[in-house]
This record gives C-alpha cells, structure tokens and sequence, in this order.
C-alpha cells in the first residue's frame, strides 16, 4: 500500500471547530506561494447536489457559501445544519437548548441513534463525499483520510458514517473506485499540516487500515 519511498499523494480533512488536514502531493506537504495550500475548508462544494437539504443556506465565516467548513465543522452545525433540521423535528429535545449547546451533544445522540442528529452527520458524509470526489478527479491520490467530529464516536457509527460518504460520492472511474477513505486516529490533533502530516506517518506505519 504504501511504500518506502514516500511519494504518495493523500488527501486528510479534520472536523473540528474548522476544518484541519491538508494534502500531501507525491511525498511533499502542499503550502502553496503565500501559505494558505491545503486550507481545504474554504473549497466550495456542490451542497445543492446533497439529497434533503432544499433551501439550506450554509454560510462560512470567510463569507462563502457551501465550502466545505460551512457544512463539516462543529460551528456548521451550530450555524447552519440545526437551525435547517430542527423545525423538522417539533419538540426535539435539542430545540430546548440554545444551539451552541445543542450543537456540542449532537455527536453524542447521533451515536445513540438519534434521527435528527443522524441526519446532521448525514449532511457532513455526503459533503465529504462531495469534497473528495473533487479531490480524487483533482490529485488521482494514493488515500483520503478523515479524522474528528463523527469519527470520534463508537466503531458502529463510525462505520455507518465512512459508509456514507462513499453514498455522497458520484460514481468513481473504475480504476479509482478502490481508493481508500482511512480513519485519521486521534483526530484531533488538528492544525492544518500537522494533521495531514501525522496521517502519513501513521499509514506508512501501517496503522491505519
Ligand atoms: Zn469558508
């Protein structure tokens, strides 16, 4: 998989408060001329595309709309997954508190099954879907790898989690349908480059599979 020489190419995304991660291209950690290569909260995706979310208006602090951050971060869910869910489901018990607060316990119900908060990280999945499907027709790269948010959860909804991100991709060319999606460990180690950096070393350690 991956080999001693070190040249591969992978793509890494943490969902945190942000977005952490960054790319790394044929061994190298992309930074790009004045720094900012890599800051992939801020690349737009088609959220139009993502199915039960008509008329969702995902708003990002740098002033975009539909970037990746705006949709896969914990402030999008305070900001804008809850706010869009929440008169669907009346007198769910998150619209009894303020959505800073709701949004914190999000992961925690989810992992428990609950609809709602499943379907806030359903909107996150199919967002990352989008996002790597960008990314593959982009860099061809050797692995995408995912850490935090949903991810820091039981195996059983982790699993349901990378299984629909897969269900948020378009169709993938037959020679890159394989490419793997790895679970980043420790996710939160954030920091744009850091992240992306200790995710190689960890799957040329072998650890990540
Ligand atoms: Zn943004």
């Amino acid at each position: 998989m991956f080999g001693a020489t070190s040249r591969e190419t992978s793509i890494s995304v943490v969902i945190g408060t942000g977005n952490g991660g960054g790319i790394i291209l044929d061994g190298s950690v992309v930074k790009g001329k004045n720094g900012f290569g890599g800051e992939l909260g801020h690349v737009l995706i088609p959220y139009q595309s993502i199915v039960g979310t008509i008329g969702i208006n995902p708003q990002c602090n740098c002033g975009r709309v539909g970037d990746l951050e705006s949709l896969c971060s914990l402030t999008a869910i305070e900001k804008n997954i809850l706010p869009y869910f929440l008169p669907k489901y009346p007198g769910h018990e998150l619209s009894k508190v303020d959505l800073h607060t709701a949004a914190k316990l999000v992961r925690g119900m989810a992992d428990k099954g609950d609809g709602l908060c499943k379907d806030v990280f359903r909107v996150q999945a199919h967002a990352l879907g989008l996002f790597f499907d960008e990314m593959i027709n982009t860099f061809d790269p050797d692995a995408l790898i995912v850490g935090g948010g949903a991810l820091e959860t039981r195996k059983e909804f982790q699993s349901w989690f990378m299984a629909e991100i897969r269900k948020g991709m378009p169709k993938q060319r037959e020679e890159q349908a394989g490419i793997p999606i790895y679970v980043m460990p420790n996710g939160d180690t954030a920091g744009a480059r850091g992240a992306a950096i200790e995710a190689l070393k960890v799957a040329r350690e072998g650890g990540l599979a």
